[in-house]
């Protein structure tokens, strides 16, 4: 096994990378590793709907990896078997793939969730309180992996975000607020590519899936800039989980099994107040120092603008699985930026922070992404350079 390149603090963040590959091998990715398998945080409520404000034809998918493996029945608890299917109608699962087994699994169990409030995330495109379009999905059933979804239509998507919506190569004079988003962004982006990159179709006649990491190096790996945004937006996401602790400790976890549910307490317990990560690494990220100065709620108000733009282009990607994961993440990341700046005032936010039971989940989801991602670069990365090296 051997260790990437990477030293020194990771910039803009409070913890070096040392720390945080310690921090993930050691505490945080087995921890959500066993968190997202509990039934709570399984059950994704998205909008599936093909609803891109931007390009009428948008979407291609060539594979049939682009939907999802349908696991046995038998995997799945007594009450989890029914399935429930809200929302589309089944002629709208046609969608842009015009495939129907390019369709999301939708297997739901309808108790899954309760006792959450209802209220809008105000950095998304999408009305979270608005339940006519949703569906549930079963992530454990569609995992993040390479789809085939490529070409002008994927590309279309990450010009989108970048260019219009972000400074490309955020310079000297661009303000440190603008660089984050660009930072997020360009990091879930890095996070997509090594997920890719980790579970590859290798070879489609035999259906043989594994590790690219040729794939990873050109995609990820050469530019040191992808690698540190990964390690930033990984860091971002974890300070506004600790930052939500109290919120997240007290929360309910209520799927109608109480052995499940008593275990992700717990590992929402171990996960929040984690002493190994209060001692090595107390402040993931500094987010007392931004939105200061005068320019400085003009500022917020312009980026959330943004981040919403992005949000809204996920409905464009084409390929329904990708654009599950994308939904999820972006979610997700708007959850981060929730709790670290929509509230005003730390001291406060035990009472003031609200969140949705489907942020939490896409929050969770995120953070678990990301810490595979940083621990797909810590072990393999060094293997992939070495690989490159030798050609
Ligand atoms: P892309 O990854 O499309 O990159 C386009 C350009 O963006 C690059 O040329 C570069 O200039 C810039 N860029 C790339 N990485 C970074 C970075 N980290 N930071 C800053 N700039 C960067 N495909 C799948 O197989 N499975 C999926 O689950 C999946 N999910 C997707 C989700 C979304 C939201 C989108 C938009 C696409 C998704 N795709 C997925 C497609 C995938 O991301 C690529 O677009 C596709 O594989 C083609 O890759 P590419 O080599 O053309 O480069």
């Amino acid at each position: 096994q051997g260790k990437h390149k990477y030293s020194g603090i990771v910039q803009d963040c409070c913890c070096d990378y040392e720390t945080v590959d310690h921090l993930n091998e050691e505490v945080l990715h087995p921890l959500l590793q066993e968190l997202v398998k509990t039934p709570f945080f399984r059950y994704f409520k998205v909008k599936l709907w093909c609803d891109c404000p931007f390009w009428p034809d948008d979407g291609m998918c060539r594979l049939r990896d682009c939907s999802v493996c349908e696991c046995p029945e038998s995997e799945f608890p007594e009450l989890f078997k029914k399935p429930y299917h809200r929302g589309l109608p089944s002629d709208d699962l046609m969608c842009q793939e015009g495939k129907p087994q390019a369709a999301v699994d939708r297997t739901l169990d309808s108790k899954a969730f309760r006792g959450w409030t209802e209220t809008d995330n105000p950095w998304t495109h999408d009305d979270e309180t608005d339940n006519s379009e949703m569906t549930y999905v079963n992530l454990q059933l569609n995992p993040e992996r390479y789809t085939g979804y490529t070409g002008p239509s994927a590309r279309r998507i990450w010009d989108a975000v970048y260019s219009e919506n972000c400074p490309k190569y955020p310079s000297e004079e661009s303000c440190q607020e603008e660089k984050i988003l660009y930072k997020l962004i360009s990091g879930l982006h890095s996070s997509i590519s090594i997920h890719i990159a980790s579970d590859y179709l290798l070879d489609e006649a035999t259906n043989l899936w594994g590790n690219n990491l040729e794939l990873m190096y050109d995609r990820v790996l050469r530019y040191p800039y992808r690698v540190e945004n990964l390690f930033f937006t990984f860091l971002f996401v974890l300070r506004a989980v600790t930052k939500a602790a109290d919120y997240l400790e007290q929360a309910e976890y209520n799927t109608g099994n109480p052995t499940e549910d008593l275990k992700t307490q717990s590992l929402m317990r171990q996960l929040v107040y984690n002493s190994k990560l209060q001692a090595a690494c107390p402040l993931p990220f500094d987010e007392a120092k931004l939105w200061k100065g005068q320019r400085g709620p003009e500022l917020k108000q312009k980026i959330q603008a943004q981040f919403k733009n992005i949000s809204a282009l996920m409905d464009c990607v084409g390929c329904e699985k990708c654009r599950l994961w994308g939904k999820l993440q972006v979610l997700g990341l708007g959850t981060a930026l929730k709790i670290l700046f929509s509230v005003n005032g730390e001291e406060h936010l035990g009472q003031t922070l609200q969140l949705q039971r489907n942020e939490v989940i896409a929050l969770m989801n995120l953070l678990n992404r990301l810490s595979e991602s940083v621990k797909f670069v810590h072990e393999m990365g060094h293997a992939a350079e070495k690989l490159i090296e030798g050609k």
